[in-house]
């Protein structure tokens, strides 16, 4: 049994029918999904999750699907969005539901002169997102910022304070609970010149723009950056002091040295100038990138003896179920 007929009822739900992940996700990558169920507020998106949980049908949700890779063959059940793009600023505090594109939210919090998001300009995708892989750039995450988190748990509404998320590098407890719909967010800000934070998002987005292209279809870095003090003490030993920032050291130090800029896999490549880089260029699938992250993982393993881990999420037919 299917929940369609169930989620057509649904005020603020709108279903598409056989939707290409492709045109839905940054890498440009994947196949259908059954059905690509948008729900607009809280109360849409609640009664969607019950009716696809007594329906018994598979579902997993997405944002701006920037950080995914999804499956040549798609997902056979319903892939939900909650898609609320509701602001609301009191002083410095920031109200922001997940459906909201952090880079709005960037915009509009620099324009109101207040400081705390401005390193995040160019981060793409939606709140929601950002909150589950608690991203962040140039030294600093959005959880630095995070007062409290509203989620929706399949039952009921819950809100969770900055150290109940376990907010870490790229972590999150929503990473954990995938069963957990990030709602909204509070945002603590802080009062500043609404010019200064302009220029540094500027001078920031310019840097990005030529890093990643806005045309670009990929995920942003594939695989994490590496806590200087999980690395194993032989490689620690041969560090040079410039590979190691904020106590971490990029993955793309290794993946360079393992040769991996410029490696293709059909339509997928790793960037040139950026080893930590995976883009399609065109006509590139999912099994081929799944072919080159082990081709990179493996090249890592063997040279230095340790695992890189994925920074991408990947959907997949079986696994990514709710
Ligand atoms: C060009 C480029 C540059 C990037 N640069 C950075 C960077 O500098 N720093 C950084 O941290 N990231 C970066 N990324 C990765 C990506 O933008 C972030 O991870 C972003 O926060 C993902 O948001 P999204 O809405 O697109 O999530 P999606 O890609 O749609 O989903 C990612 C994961 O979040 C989960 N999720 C999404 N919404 C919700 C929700 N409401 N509740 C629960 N779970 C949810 C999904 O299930 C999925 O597992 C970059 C990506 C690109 C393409």
């Amino acid at each position: 049994m299917t929940a369609d007929d169930e989620l057509q009822k649904i005020p603020g739900v709108k279903l598409v029918h056989q939707a290409p992940l492709d045109r839905y996700t940054r890498f440009g990558i994947g196949g259908k999904a059954r059905v690509l169920a948008d729900a607009d507020n809280e109360q849409a998106l609640a009664e969607a999750v019950k009716a696809l949980k007594a329906s018994g049908e598979p579902f997993t949700v997405i944002g701006g699907g920037t950080n995914l890779v999804v499956s040549d063959e798609g997902f056979p059940g319903v892939v939900l969005r909650y898609t609320c793009p509701a602001i609301d600023i009191d002083g410095i505090t920031v109200h922001a539901a997940a459906g909201v594109v952090l880079q709005h939210l960037t915009d509009l919090t620099v324009a109101r002169g207040l400081r705390g998001l401005e390193t995040m300009t160019g981060i793409p995708g939606w709140v929601g997102g950002a909150i589950y892989g608690n991203a962040g750039a140039y030294g600093h995450s959005i959880h630095e910022r995070v007062k409290s988190v509203r989620y929706f748990d399949g039952t009921g509404i819950h809100e969770l304070g900055n150290s109940a998320c376990q907010f870490r590098y790229r972590e999150s407890v929503f990473k954990l609970r995938k069963d957990w719909i990030v709602l909204s967010v509070t945002l603590d800000l802080d009062a500043a010149d609404a010019a200064e934070l302009s220029a540094t998002a500027t001078g920031i987005l310019n840097i990005r723009n030529e890093k990643y292209p806005p045309t670009m279809r990929c995920a942003g870095s594939i695989f994490k950056n590496l806590m200087l003090n999980d690395l194993p003490a032989a490689v620690r030993a041969e560090l040079p002091e410039r590979a190691v920032r904020e106590g971490k050291v990029p993955s793309a130090y290794f993946l360079e040295l393992a040769g991996a800029k410029g490696m293709v896999e059909g339509g997928v490549r790793v960037a040139t100038y950026h080893a930590n880089l995976i883009f399609n260029e065109g006509g590139g699938t999912a099994a081929q990138v799944r072919t080159l992250i082990e081709e990179l993982k493996r090249r890592v393993r063997e040279k230095f003896g340790f695992e890189l881990e994925e920074e991408v999420q990947f959907i997949v037919p079986f696994a990514a179920m709710r």
